[in-house]
């Protein structure tokens, strides 16, 4: 591969306040048009903007948990340009002093099979209002300006240009979108634009200091758009050069429906937006009291979370990743554990990545709405632990007590006991039925006997079939390679 992916991301977030940054309308998602729009967001002369004091403690919260500087003194700035959604004719933006400065963002992906961490430098993070929106259907011809969304408020989330590929775009998103999420400063909803990620892609040849000619591709509010955007900029810039021409630095768009980016506009720079202070805000004060007070208000965060987990229940940095993915994730597998003793640490990741995330994943569902609870998957795996049942009974189990969408009290003894799936234990019945296979596949066993050793699969399969799957599996090969040896 001759040439090197360079990636930057600009993340908008949508903060979970109730009501607008500069205003006391509500900030409710999927109301009539123009209910949810106040002289502030109307732009009426004479209206003045006030400060969401809210909006500024969860950009601290942010700050404080990506380990950034905290201004103590940022500023809000008009950034000026015409579009019938902006009705003052400006944004306000905080642009040369942002109230987040710096920051670092670890995450982990695979290559090449392997988990690798990556850290991600934050170059910034600033308050900014959101614009209304154009609709352009359904008015005979006409357009129609929703400013329900005016002024609902953003953090403006930048990072260095330090990816290298789309996948590490993607999993520094993921990782931030969980962030967020986990601070409680944005309910993450992607479909609704709560979280939406503008994506600077450049190439350059492998070895170069100097990066390339960037493009910017606007406004992807899926993981999977930002990955496949990616992916076909990338190929277009490397097949642009390679034919000789040359990338133009531009604003673009993804189509989904062709998978491919258009150019939405030529980029424009700072000095196009006639930038200044807003004069009709003063510049925001955050007092270290203040910065004190929400640090103290802040969850134990995912990173702190991790190390706690490998530190304490022994899991690998893998495992103790897939159980901080959210809170909810955390506090069901600490719930499950609970039950089970710190020991089982790693059976229970393996059940919560696994059968969990499966079932979930094909139910389209959230951990929170898991229809086999912390309490029930404890149960279910004790009897793992304890021999009653094998893993694969276990398995057999889990989907009736998923299927059943079962209350608390429809445990896993009660279903085991039920379909009779109790592992048989007995000596002398396993004993027994080996017996009975090596008399009726004299074959089988002669071949094993005489060198075929594979043949072994075969007969724990035909024990597992007599039983139906409930032979202890380790009683059953001990004594199978024992009675196979003659
Ligand atoms: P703006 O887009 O507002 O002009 P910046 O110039 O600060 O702002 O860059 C915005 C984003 O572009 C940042 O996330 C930065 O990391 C990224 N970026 C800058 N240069 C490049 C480049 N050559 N290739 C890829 N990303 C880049
Ligand atoms: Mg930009």
């Amino acid at each position: 591969m001759k040439w090197e992916v360079v990636i930057g991301l600009e993340t908008h977030t949508q903060l979970s306040t109730v009501s607008k940054i500069f205003s006391g309308a509500p900030t409710r998602f999927g109301a009539e048009a123009n209910t949810q729009a106040c002289p502030v967001d109307l732009a009426l002369p004479g209206t003045l903007p006030v400060l969401n004091r809210g909006a500024v403690e969860r950009a601290i919260r942010l700050g404080l948990a990506i380990g950034a500087q905290i201004a103590p003194r940022s500023v809000f700035a008009r950034k000026n340009y015409f579009y019938p959604d902006l009705p003052k004719g400006y944004q306000i933006s905080q642009f040369e002093t942002p109230i987040v400065q710096g920051g670092t963002l670890s995450f982990m992906l695979e290559e090449e099979g392997r988990a690798v961490t990556k850290t991600v430098r934050l170059t910034r993070a600033h308050l900014e209002e959101d614009a209304g929106k154009s609709l352009h259907e359904d008015f005979a011809g006409m357009s129609g300006i929703d400013l329900n969304r005016a002024g609902t408020p953003l953090l403006e989330i930048v990072s260095e240009p330090d990816m290298r590929s789309a996948a590490e775009a993607v999993a520094y998103a993921r990782e931030l979108h969980g962030l967020v999420v986990w601070l409680g400063i944005c309910d993450g909803n992607m479909q609704e634009g709560s979280f939406r990620c503008d994506a600077n892609v450049s190439v350059r040849p492998h070895g170069q200091s100097e990066f390339g000619t960037r493009c910017e591709i606007k406004n992807l509010n899926s993981f999977r758009f930002l990955q496949q955007a990616i992916d076909f900029e990338v190929r277009r810039q490397i097949e642009l050069i390679e034919d000789g021409g040359r990338v133009v630095q531009e604003t673009r768009l993804y189509d989904p429906d062709r998978d491919e980016t258009r150019t939405m506009r030529s980029k424009e720079d700072a000095h196009d937006y006639r930038y200044f202070p807003d004069p009709d805000l003063p510049p925001l004060a955050v007092s270290p009291e203040w910065i004190a007070h929400v640090r103290e208000s802040l969850p134990e965060l995912p990173a702190a979370m991790r190390s706690r987990y490998v530190r304490e229940f022994g899991l690998t940095d893998y495992d103790a990743h897939g159980m901080t993915q959210s809170r909810a994730v955390a506090h069901y597998f600490e719930a499950t554990l609970g039950r089970l003793g710190a020991g089982q640490s790693k059976l229970v990741a393996n059940w919560i990545m696994g059968e969990l995330a499966s079932h979930l994943r094909r139910d389209g569902l959230e951990i929170e709405a898991a229809r086999v609870s912390s309490t029930q998957l404890a149960g279910l795996l004790a009897r793992l632990i304890d021999g009653t049942i094998s893993g694969k009974i276990a398995k057999e189990v889990f989907q009736t007590l998923w299927e059943r969408a079962s209350t608390e009290n429809d445990a896993a003894d009660r279903i085991i006991d039920e379909k009779g799936l109790r592992q048989i234990s007995d000596l002398g019945a396993i004993e027994k039925l080996i017996d009975e296979l090596l008399t009726a596949y004299p074959a089988q066993l002669a071949d094993y006997r005489s060198g075929k050793e594979k043949l072994f699969g075969f007969f724990v399969g035909q024990a597992m079939k007599a039983t139906q799957g409930k032979a202890n599996p380790q009683q059953l090969n001990e004594l199978l390679r024992q009675k196979l040896r003659g």
